[in-house]
C-alpha cells in the first residue's frame, strides 16, 4: 500500500505485530525453551507453537522481528498515517498487547539518551514539524489519560473529569476543556511527554493502580495552508493556472492524529480479584472489545462503527472509517510461559485485518 491519499478511502486496518527481544529473566528462565513463536518476516509470517512439532500460521501487514529498529517500525506502521493526516485526514495508530511486551517502548520512548531509540510519538511530531511552514500553519497536542470510563488531563492533572463532544453536524469530536498546546520544536514536545507521563505515574499512584490499567492518548491537530493550485487538479487546470497565476486561495487542511498506547491486554484472573481491580478488570475489557468489534467493522468494511458503547471508541469515532487510516501494532514476548495471552493477541489482530 503506497501512502497516497487516493487508497485511504479504504477502511482496512493495517496490522503489523512486533515481537520483544528477551529480557535478563527470560534469557535465563527459557534457556532451555524456544520462543513461543517464530518469525518469517519477509513472507510476512508468524508461527505461534502448539508443541514441539506443530505450530499454527498466521500472515499480517508486517512482521517485525525482535531486531526490527525503531525507525523501521515507525516508517512500516506510523508513517502513513502521518502523511495522511498532513494531507488533511485523521488517522490512529494504537498498540495492543499483554504489559511488558514494549507498547510504551514502542510509541513513547523519549530516546533522550539515544536517538535511535525513540518511539513513534517523537518520531511522528520530526516528521510533522519538517512538513509545516511556521508562518501559516500549526501542531498542537493534548495528552489523555483513560481510565475506568473517566477522561483525565495528562497536561493538567486536576482537569479529571474531561466530556466527550461531538459537532452534531460534522460529527468531529472535540473534548471542551482539555489542554491543548501549540508545539513549535521537537524539544519543547519531548518534554510536554515528559511531564504527561510524571503527571500519569502521579495520578495512578493517587487512583492507586498502575499505568498498565488505563489507556494514554496522544491527540495531535494538524492545521496546513496548502496553496490553491494542488494535486487534486487535473494537469491541464494546473497548467493554465501556472501560465496565469496562481488563481485559487489558499486551502486550510486539518488532520488529526490519535496515538493510543492501549491498557494491558492480559485477562485479569476473576479468582482472587476483587474490588478496584475487578472493576478495572471489567473497564478494560469492555473498552478492548468495544475497540475490537470497531476495528472488526472497518475491516470488513461494514457501514456501521459501533462506536457507542464505550468511551475509547466515541473518542476516536472521527478517526474510523471514512478517508481515516488507522495503524495497529500488536506486541508479543518470546516467552513460552505467556503463550496463551500471547495467542489472544495474536488473534487480536487477526481479526482486525
Ligand atoms: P508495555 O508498555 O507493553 O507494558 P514496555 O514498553 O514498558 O511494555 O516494555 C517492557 C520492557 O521491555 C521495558 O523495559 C522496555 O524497555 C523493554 N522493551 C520493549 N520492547 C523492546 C524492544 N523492542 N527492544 C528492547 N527492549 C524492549
Ligand atoms: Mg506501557
Amino acid at each position: 500500500r503506497s501512502s497516497s491519499s487516493a487508497d485511504s478511502v479504504s477502511g482496512r486496518v493495517r496490522v503489523a505485530v512486533r515481537l520483544r527481544p528477551r529480557n535478563a529473566e527470560e534469557l535465563v528462565a527459557d534457556a532451555d525453551f524456544a520462543d513461543c513463536v517464530e518469525l518469517q518476516p519477509e513472507l510476512k509470517r508468524l508461527k505461534l507453537r502448539k508443541n514441539n512439532w506443530d505450530s499454527d500460521t498466521y500472515e499480517f501487514d508486517e512482521v517485525l522481528t525482535e531486531f526490527a529498529s525503531q525507525k523501521r517500525v515507525y516508517e512500516v506502521v506510523a508513517k502513513p498515517v502521518v502523511e495522511s493526516v498532513l494531507d488533511g485526514y485523521n488517522g490512529t495508530v494504537m498498540a495492543y498487547g499483554q504489559t511488558g511486551t514494549g507498547k510504551t517502548y514502542t510509541l513513547g520512548r523519549l530516546g533522550d539518551e539515544d536517538t535511535s531509540a525513540r518511539g513513534i510519538m517523537v518520531r511522528a511530531m520530526e516528521d510533522i514539524l519538517a512538513n509545516l511552514s511556521p508562518e501559516t500553519d500549526s501542531v498542537s497536542v493534548s495528552y489523555l489519560q483513560l481510565y475506568m470510563e473517566t477522561i483525565q488531563d495528562l497536561l493538567n492533572p486536576a482537569n479529571d473529569n474531561i466530556s466527550i463532544v461531538e459537532d452534531q453536524r460534522t460529527g468531529d469530536v472535540s473534548l471542551p476543556g482539555a489542554t491543548v498546546l501549540e508545539i513549535r520544536d521537537q524539544q519543547s514536545f519531548i518534554e510536554l511527554l515528559r511531564v504527561g507521563e510524571a503527571h500519569r505515574i502521579a495520578a495512578n499512584t493517587k487512583l492507586n493502580t498502575e499505568s498498565s490499567r488505563s489507556h494514554a492518548l496522544l491527540m495531535v491537530q494538524v492545521k496546513r495552508s496548502v496553496s490553491g493550485r494542488d494535486d487534486d487538479l487535473s494537469l491541464e487546470t494546473q497548467n493554465r493556472s501556472a501560465l496565469v497565476g496562481n488563481l485559487r486561495p489558499p486551502m486550510l487542511r486539518k488532520g488529526k492524529l490519535i496515538v493510543v498506547d492501549l491498557a494491558g491486554s492480559e485477562r485479569i484472573h476473576k479468582s482472587g480479584s476483587e474490588g478496584q481491580m475487578l472493576e478495572e478488570a471489567k473497564s478494560i475489557n469492555l473498552s478492548l472489545s468495544a475497540l475490537g468489534k470497531c476495528i472488526n467493522a472497518l475491516a470488513e468494511n461494514s457501514s456501521h462503527v459501533p462506536v457507542r458503547d464505550s468511551k475509547l471508541t466515541r473518542l476516536l469515532k472521527d478517526s474510523f472509517g471514512g478517508t481515516s487510516r488507522t495503524s495497529l501494532i500488536v506486541t508479543i514476548g518470546p516467552s513460552p510461559r505467556h503463550r496463551a495471552e500471547t495467542a489472544s493477541t495474536i488473534l487480536f489482530g487477526q481479526r482486525a485485518m
